[in-house]
């Protein structure tokens, strides 16, 4: 081997900060607060606040390692927790607020979190489980001042803003190995315990330069990024690392994501990227047409977590010309691990082929290897037609999970991601289904995500959800399942497919129901719904 003479600085996320602080120093973090009211910061300032509360920790004795845990919205403290915590080598917990009180209780207590920082509106949820997590020995209400009813309530509990002041506003971010744990973030997991999994600074920093890509987000410091995706899911897919990286102004949403506020705040801040889930999209959609336009810098929107139907993808770029990317991953996988831009030579598909391109969950980022493999692990090939379970393998892909006392989930190297799909040669993957949520017909697999993609192109569906059920004669059938928005009947619905889809694949039946149970990230529980209609252990 012949060495090479390049320096060795470890990747760690506080040089994310110091980076905006130094080339971005007045670059803002503008915040809608819990409050209502819209708080604007820049990222000098954070590095100066994320260093005050490292100096809390200390004074805290909050040890290197040590969890900190957030129950918070999108905005400029939890941006200040994400640094001061990581950077000051503890380990920040991010626990997602819509989960049961007592599986937060379970997750704090799994995690061993030492400190709880939290919204006042999850201040209900702390009271609650405070006496059931022995483990955290302070809490702090991310407020200016503390209500006395807090006060009554949580015996010894921290107001922010107080404890921040009392520290002093310069730290020497320390240098440490990259592979220790940055972050640690639950599975939602709707089966058993959620799992934790645990970002180390080399992954977050390379998931988050990748994040920035022409091909993924596209980041650069003329834009101003408005992440919907919570703090708390998945480290808002990276958006908050990656802004600060390319110097962009972040706008952060808090706790008013329906979409009348999401437009005006995107269009106020001059918003020209948004990340999020499709059910946010709806809102925002239907606000953009009550208006009549689009925010008006709005130029792209990356979107994952759940399918997205082609319908939505030709609205944004058909209607109002934002650039539609839709992407796929998992908190395992940080979690960006494909995402659908084209290439070159698909310039030359006409508007049908580009949007069907589109509307696949794209193809793997670099850093992210795939693999389709079928039940004995075997490889299938990438030919389009072939279905099984995708697995991963890469720089930001988990390897085990926290302490969960299970083997490791890994064959090979290969994480199983329990998705479904097809890879065509070029990489580009069309998830089928959730392995757990699989629907099988006569012994062929029927996807519900290309049913409920084709029930969304409907106008008078709100949403659309396909779940199996028990037949005698083929095992199971395809179930439509409509939440509507307008008057539509089942024969309307069904006529949709005709050309669309093989006959034998075509739902008998649409179940209209008034709302589609979703889980804690905004995800539809197929399971709960199946339950709900009675369908499971027919
Ligand atoms: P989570 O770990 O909660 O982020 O959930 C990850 C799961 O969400 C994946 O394993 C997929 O089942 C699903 N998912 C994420 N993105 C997409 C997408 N673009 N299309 C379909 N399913 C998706």
């Amino acid at each position: 081997m012949f060495e090479a003479l390049m320096q060795r600085r470890e990747m760690l996320v506080s040089h994310i900060l110091t980076h905006a602080a130094t080339c971005h120093g007045d670059t803002e973090i503008v915040s809608r607060r819990v409050e209502g009211d819209i708080h604007r910061q820049t990222y000098a300032q954070t590095e100066r606040r994320a260093a005050r509360l490292a100096r809390g920790l200390d004074a805290m004795r909050i040890e290197r390692g040590d969890r900190v845990a957030t129950l918070a919205w999108n905005g400029y403290r939890h941006v200040e927790a994400y640094y001061g915590v990581s950077g000051s080598g503890r380990v920040l917990h991010t626990v997602n607020p819509r989960l049961h009180p007592d599986q937060i209780a379970w997750i704090v207590n799994h995690a061993g979190d030492r400190i709880v920082l939290f919204d006042l509106t999850f201040a209900p949820i702390v009271t609650r489980i405070a006496a059931q997590c022995p483990s955290v020995a302070h809490w702090i209400a991310l407020c200016d001042a503390l209500p006395d009813a807090l006060r009554d309530e949580l015996a010894g509990v921290h107001c922010y803003e107080e404890w921040l002041a009392a520290q002093r506003d310069d730290y020497a971010w320390p240098e440490f190995d990259e592979d220790v744990a940055a972050a640690i973030c639950y599975t939602s997991g709707t089966v058993g315990n959620p799992k934790g999994v645990v970002y180390s600074h080399r992954s977050s920093t390379l998931h988050a330069l990748n994040l920035a890509m022409p091909d993924c987000a596209c980041l650069s410091a003329s834009d101003s990024v408005l992440p919907v995706v919570p703090m708390f899911h998945v480290n808002a897919w990276g958006a908050v690392y990656a802004a600060p990286m390319a110097g962009c102004k972040l706008v952060l949403p808090g706790p008013a994501l329906d979409g009348a506020s999401l437009f005006g705040l995107m269009d106020a801040e001059d918003v020209t990227l948004s990340i999020s889930v499709p059910t946010i999209w709806l809102g925002l959609l239907t606000q953009m047409e009550r208006e009549g336009r689009k925010p008006r810098a709005l130029a792209r929107v990356v979107v994952g977590g759940a399918a997205a139907p082609e319908s939505m993808i030709r609205r944004f770029e058909q209607d109002w010309s934002v650039d539609f990317r839709h992407g796929w991953g998992m908190t395992e996988s940080s979690p960006l691990a494909t995402i659908a831009s084209l290439k070159a030579r698909h310039a030359q598909l006409d508007t049908d082929g580009r949007m069907r391109l589109k509307a696949t969950q794209g193809r793997p980022v670099f850093g992210v290897q795939l693999r389709l493999q079928d039940d004995d692990g075997a490889a299938l090939p990438w030919d389009g037609r072939s279905i099984g379970e995708i697995a991963l393998k890469g720089h930001w892909v988990a390897s085990g999970y926290f302490d969960s006392g299970k083997p490791n989930p890994t064959r090979d190297g290969w994480l199983p991601t329990g998705d479904l799909g097809t890879i065509d040669p070029d990489g580009y993957v069309h998830l089928v289904d959730r392995s757990k949520d699989v629907i099988k017909s006569g012994g062929e697999w029927v996807s519900s995500i290309d049913i409920e993609n084709i029930a969304m192109a409907h106008p008078a569906v709100a949403m659309a959800a396909c779940v199996a059920k028990p037949d005698e004669k083929w095992g199971e059938r395809p179930l439509l399942v409509v939440v509507r928005k307008g008057p539509v009947e089942a024969a309307e619905i069904l006529a949709c497919y005709t050309d669309k889809m093989a006959k034998w694949a075509i739902p008998d039946e649409v179940r209209f129901v008034d709302q589609i149970p979703l889980g804690a990230t905004g995800k539809m529980l197929k399971r709960k719904l199946r339950e709900d209609l009675g369908l499971v252990g027919a």
